[in-house]
């Protein structure tokens, strides 16, 4: 049996990648989203998926009949549940779409499955399934360098280095601050990096001379090209060109881990 599969609030498409991953037969028969960058970015991705651009408040129940699906993948936005948004829980606007979609439900006779993802704390530590210098790209431009301002908080970053197997979870405040935003990258050895650390703490935290010293270990961030891989995006997955590195981050910072979607889908649907 091939599924038909609805993909609400798809963002980037993490769920239409997770599913080509799971391997389980099926087609995206629809995806909407309202955010015009994240649809680029889909389109550009999957040029195949009729994507609409709607608000999903705006779709009637007749509409997803006709679209003949057995399957909805969603993640609807967390914010109304977390400490950001001051769990507001349904009295953030952002749930309406969500308690829209609950309303209508009891008439998508031909839905089979749903799999929907959201988040209330952020989980604090991945294990990845692979060396971080499998997907470590080379010659990387200056301007991931951590600034001598964020450096001045060095002491609060969690580094990776190229034969880690873990990553903090990336958000899409990354590289605005660091504190809990994710990972940081040296080329240097984590002995390097203890002997500089030390070095460093001799001056007062966030001094020049402090700042200076960490200066040696080259920190930076990862590329969105590197956190895509993190996330277990596919190789062939691509930003267009238009698409700010800014963006980049926000929108990966809202999207899924694709292999923990994928091992679900398998569980739910297999
Ligand atoms: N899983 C997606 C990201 C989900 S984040 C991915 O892999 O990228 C939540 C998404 O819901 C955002 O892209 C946001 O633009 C979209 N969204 C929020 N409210 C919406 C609404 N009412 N109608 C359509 N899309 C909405």
């Amino acid at each position: 049996m091939t599924h038909r599969i609805l993909e609400l609030y798809s963002g980037i498409g993490g769920m239409h990648c997770a599913w080509k991953d799971s391997g389980i037969p099926g087609t995206t028969v629809a995806a909407v989203d309202i955010n015009t960058v994240a649809n680029d970015v889909y389109k550009h991705n999957f040029p195949e998926t009729n994507l609409l651009n709607r608000n999903i408040q705006s779709i009637k129940p007749e509409e997803i009949k006709k679209m003949n699906i057995n399957i909805i993948l969603m993640s609807p936005p967390c914010q109304p549940f977390t400490r950001n948004g001051k769990f507001l829980d349904k009295n953030d606007p952002r749930t309406n779409s969500f308690t829209y979609l609950l309303d209508i439900l009891s008439q998508l006779d031909s839905v089979e499955y749903i799999l929907m993802e959201n988040m209330n704390r952020l989980p604090k530590d991945y294990d990845d399934p692979f060396m971080l210098s499998e997907i470590i790209e080379e010659n990387v431009p200056e301007r991931y360098l951590i600034s001598d301002k964020l450096l001045k908080r060095a002491n609060i970053f969690d580094i990776c280095y190229k034969d880690s197997r873990r990553s903090c979870c990336f958000t899409k405040a990354y590289t605005h601050y660091v504190e809990g935003t994710g990972s940081v990258f040296t080329e240097a050895s984590p002995e390097t990096v203890d002997n500089c650390y030390k070095e460093a703490n001799t001056h007062e935290v966030g001094s020049p001379d402090f700042v200076s010293t960490l200066k040696d270990l080259k920190l930076r961030f990862f590329t969105p090209k590197e956190v895509s891989q993190l996330m277990a995006f596919p190789k062939s997955y691509e930003f267009p060109k238009n698409i700010s590195i800014k963006q980049c981050y926000r929108l990966l910072g809202n999207s899924v881990n694709i292999k923990v979607i994928s091992e679900l889908l398998k569980i739910l649907v297999d």
